[in-house]
């Protein structure tokens, strides 16, 4: 896969301008739960040997340490005491993990615990101000699903930045419920990102621009697997919130207005599920994008979709670097 320059007319100033430290690699992707690959999911195309472990955690590894991501979003994540955290740490990297209350894991024999969320940041580029773990509400009622919010300070710059990621409820039929956890963590990201940086007791203080924060707020990375494709609701309320962000993988597109045609494409007996389900969202007027990592054609799937002994998951990761604009850019 290759990365790609999107032709965005917002970035071109980076090229005008003198960049000090280089962008801030942001990585997200449903791995696809051990648990949930063997004993859930039933991808009627997909051989068993391709699911097993051993060589699947290698395949995820590699992807990651490919691309060397500074941020590093997972989800489904039930391997991360034994294998994520311990090996992601020797490389540089501080984590957190959130399980999922009630995850459907736990219903496979042999599981090795709950999935969940997991967010990664390598030390060298940032310090942590603050972590979040929140359980996601709908309609008031604590759902099963949650999310990871992160505030961290670039060590070389000393802005900050609210990174966070999650993992919506899946399937048709619960579009609402997935509206409804969007607002929630859209509420609870105006709440972080609005504090002022001195309240998070022992943290630095960190430098908030007029783009980059200041009446708005701290940016804001957010990242997952909201199990909605662009039409739904959720979609259209993480599109025009007032944190003002932008769905980085648009600009992928000619226009720089249409989503890729998918992010996830399986085969279950009830048929074939090709869809886009997983986004970078970012705020428009503190970051520029200036690559995406592309998404493999049809062809490079191949027939029998996904996972396969070429990919170890359902779904594709998506890697975008962002740069924060100077302060004296126009935001767009
Ligand atoms: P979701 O509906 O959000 O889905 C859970 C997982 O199933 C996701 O990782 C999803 O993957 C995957 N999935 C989506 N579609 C299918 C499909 N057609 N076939 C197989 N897997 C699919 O689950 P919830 O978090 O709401 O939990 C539901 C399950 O959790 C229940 O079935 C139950 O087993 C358990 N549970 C138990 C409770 C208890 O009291 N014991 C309470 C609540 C839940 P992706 O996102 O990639 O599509
Ligand atoms: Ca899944």
């Amino acid at each position: 896969r290759d990365l790609v320059y999107p032709s965005d007319p917002t970035n071109q100033h980076r090229h005008r301008n003198q960049q000090t430290t280089s962008p801030i690699r942001v990585m997200t992707w449903n791995i696809l739960a051990q648990a949930l690959g063997e004993g859930k999911d039933s991808f009627v195309r997909c051989p068993l040997e391709a699911l097993n472990w051993p060589e699947r955690k290698c395949m995820i590894l590699e992807e990651i340490l490919t691309y060397r991501p500074d941020i590093l979003c997972l989800q489904e994540v039930d391997h991360y005491y034994d294998t994520f955290q311990p090996i992601l740490a020797s490389l540089g990297y501080q984590s957190t993990f959130l399980p999922k209350p009630w995850s459907p894991c736990l219903d496979v024999p042999s599981n090795n615990g709950p999935d969940g969320c997991a967010l990664f940041f390598r030390c060298a580029r940032f310090s942590l101000l603050h972590t979040s773990h929140l359980r996601l509400s709908a309609m008031m009622l604590p759902t099963n699903q949650v999310a990871i919010v992160q505030t961290l300070r670039c060590r070389a710059t000393g802005r900050g930045l609210c990174v966070a990621v999650t993992h919506l409820k899946a399937r048709s039929g619960w579009e609402r419920m997935r509206s409804a956890q969007g607002a929630d963590l859209l509420h609870s990201l105006r709440a972080i990102t609005s504090q002022p940086s001195g309240s998070h007791p022992g943290s630095e203080p960190v430098r908030r621009d007029e783009q980059g924060g200041g009446v708005e707020g701290l940016p804001v990375i957010v990242c997952g697997d909201f199990n909605a494709e662009p039409s739904e609701d959720v979609y259209g309320r993480f599109a025009s919130s007032p944190l003002g962000l932008d769905s980085a993988y648009k600009l992928l597109s000619a226009d720089g207005q249409s989503e890729p045609a998918y992010t996830t494409w399986k085969i279950r007996p009830s048929g074939e599920c090709c869809s886009t389900l997983d986004y970078i969202w970012y705020s428009r007027r503190a970051f520029t994008v200036d690559t995406l990592l592309d998404i493999p054609t049809e062809e490079q799937i191949g027939p029998d979709r996904l996972p396969s002994y070429h990919y170890p998951s359902d779904h594709l990761s998506l890697i975008c670097d962002v740069t924060f604009r100077e302060p004296t850019d126009q935001a767009h």
